[in-house]
């Protein structure tokens, strides 16, 4: 059996975990504005600032489709929004992941293991 290509398991784990960020944060507001029309999983850190953070649940929570598509994640109320949610202290440990390590190479079994963690 051939194996999935890495680009195309990479989506498939962020669909996987994107799906349980959604029910995760079900009926919950815009991380971002507060609306209650919020019903995309969206990144604070994008995945272009740091790949290392592109699965870490805790940096994805979720978002009207204003803030994640046309505001680019509304990142400077992402973050109040994040601090209300997890605290100051989980949303600096975000930052010094994102600042040490921009680019992390994700490997198949890491991924194979995330979409188990959360299918
Ligand atoms: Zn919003």
């Amino acid at each position: 059996m051939a194996l999935t290509p890495l680009p195309k398991l990479l989506e498939k784990t962020q669909k996987v975990v994107n799906a349980y960020i959604r029910k995760r944060d079900e009926g919950l507001c815009c991380i971002s504005c507060g609306s209650p029309n919020a019903n995309q999983a969206g990144h604070w850190i994008s995945v272009r600032q740091s790949s290392a953070l592109r699965f870490n649940e805790w940096n994805i929570n979720l978002q009207c489709a204003g803030c994640n598509l046309y505001k680019h994640g509304n990142q400077a109320m992402y973050r109040i929004g994040l601090v209300n949610k997890i605290g100051e202290e989980a949303v600096r440990g975000l930052e010094t992941i994102a600042t040490n390590l921009k680019v992390y190479k994700w490997q198949r079994a890491e991924l194979e293991a995330l979409i188990e963690k959360y299918k």
